[in-house]
């Protein structure tokens, strides 16, 4: 049975300012109602200013990570959309007519992109609305269904938040402001359109109820209508919205108030010369220059910074080794302190400085991660806390020096490696590590012994 999946998914753009009003977009951090005026509550008589400026870019520049066509030298109205709810003063909200079409993300067509606002928040508890978040500029994505699975809908919904979190333009999905409306239907059964929900993980339960419900109903005969559900989190399940709203329920007009939007060629050049890379794209260029493994890329792409900072130590020093270290460590010790790879205090110099100590072999692997930890929580050279720990490395080019003069002492266990004894290699490997009074990190140990053993056997 085809399943066809497709999304509608709002985000909220970063902006200083509200979309038609000089409020401020600071909602969560002051106390309810303060960041309002007559235009964001809906005020009768109250005019909006034209669209923030800010506002639309960013929606220029996300159909342009999304590969969409910006409509360029026509006029794009801004359309009332009526409905009644307590967070919705005026009684519309105003929606722009798509803004860019026909755009592409790994294989799921976008089919348009639209500015719009954010109503308050009401609470049906108390009975209150808090207006603070009214007016704050979304942009709203719409794909085609071309979705087939709640796994396959997972994975695009992070790639998409990926790719919008890079530009820096929304607002971080952590924060809880991601939305999206899910589609999906059946062979032979009518689309239902899932409203409230609002994070990857409950797209993907709310996907995996509703095919689960719809196949059962489709296999006791009972068919599937076109409706609207609404997800229940805590319970993970959908229950019935209502009837879908045809079209002119809401009323469409375009808004007096507001005279259409004009974007031209101009401004989307300048934007698109500005864009960052997007994440896959940079994913696939991250493997191809420095050979690092996919899923390797895919972390080290997951945050710009840190894909920033990968390219600055990646080429010099082992990409590899510098991929690896991204990939666990780094990545773990972010995590365990819950920071975000633009929030760090260090350089791409000391993290350099440090994977080169690793290279070198001059410190463990141990140690190494001892230092990044101490780099992370408080920024300093590497070298300085290595004194702080206590930790005495081997000075720069010291387990050269040993290697060298073990191999010099050690000639007829040179020649059993060289003639395919590879258990001599343990045996060198414990004499420098002897040597170095038991500093040296055996694995780096042996990989330099590789190489120089290696080495040897090619001037034969
Ligand atoms: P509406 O006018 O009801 O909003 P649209 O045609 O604009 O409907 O589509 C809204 C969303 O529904 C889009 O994300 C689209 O991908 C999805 N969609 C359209 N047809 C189907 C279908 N047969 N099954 C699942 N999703 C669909
Ligand atoms: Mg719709
Ligand atoms: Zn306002």
């Amino acid at each position: 049975m085809e399943v066809k999946i497709g999304f509608e998914v709002h985000l909220q753009l970063r902006t200083e300012r509200k979309l038609y009003c000089d409020c401020p977009t600071n909602y969560a951090e002051v106390p309810p109602n303060t960041n309002v005026c007559p235009i964001c509550t809906g005020m009768p008589g109250a005019k909006p200013m034209r669209p923030n400026r800010a506002a639309v870019e960013a929606a220029v520049e996300i159909s342009l990570m999304l590969g969409c066509r910006v409509r360029t030298g026509e006029p794009l109205h801004i359309l009332r959309k009526h409905y009644d709810y307590p967070d919705l003063p005026s009684g519309y909200q105003r929606t722009s007519v798509p803004l860019a079409v026909e755009g592409v993300l790994e294989g799921v067509r976008i089919r348009e992109v639209h500015l719009e606002e954010d109503p308050g928040q009401y609470d049906p508890v108390s009975g209150t609305v808090d207006f603070n978040r009214s007016g704050i500029p979304l942009v709203e994505i719409v794909t085609e269904p071309d979705l087939r699975s709640p796994e396959e809908a997972r994975r695009f919904l992070r790639l998409l938040t990926r790719v919008l979190e890079y530009t820096g333009r929304v607002r971080p999905e952590a924060g809880g402001a991601m939305r999206a409306d899910v589609n999906v239907s059946l062979e032979g059964g009518g689309r239902v359109e899932v409203k409230n929900i609002n994070s990857v993980k409950g797209a993907y339960r709310a996907l995996k109820f509703e095919l689960q419900r719809q196949a059962e109903r489709l296999r006791r005969g009972q068919g599937v209508s076109r409706e609207t559900r609404a997800y229940l989190e805590s319970q993970m399940i959908t229950v019935p919205m209502r009837a879908k709203e045809l079209e002119e329920d809401y009323r469409y007009i375009p808004d007096p108030d507001l005279p259409p939007i004009l974007l031209g060629e101009e401004l989307v050049e300048e934007v698109r010369r500005r864009m960052v890379e997007p994440p896959h794209l940079r994913e696939r260029r991250l493997v191809e220059r420095y050979g690092i493994p996919l899923q390797a890329a895919r972390v080290i792409t997951s945050e710009r910074e840190l894909a920033d900072l990968f390219e600055r130590v990646a080429g010099e020093v082992d990409p590899l080794l510098a991929a690896d270290w991204f990939r666990t460590k780094l990545k773990k010790v972010l995590n365990y302190l819950g920071l975000r790879a633009g929030e760090v205090g260090f350089s791409a110099g000391q993290l350099l400085s440090l994977l080169k100590m690793v290279e070198s072999g001059r410190i463990s692997r141990e140690q190494g991660e001892l230092v990044l930890r101490e780099l992370v929580r408080r920024p300093e050279d590497p070298e300085r806390i290595l004194l702080r720990l206590g930790l005495s490395p081997l000075r720069e080019g010291e387990l050269e020096e040993l290697v060298g003069r073990v191999l010099e002492e050690n000639r007829e266990a040179v020649q059993d490696y060289l003639g395919g004894r590879k258990e001599a290699l343990n045996f060198l490997t414990g004499k420098v590590v002897g040597a170095s009074g038991g500093r040296a990190d055996p694995r780096e140990v042996v990989r330099i012994l590789r190489e120089r053993l290696e080495g040897l056997r090619g001037r034969d």
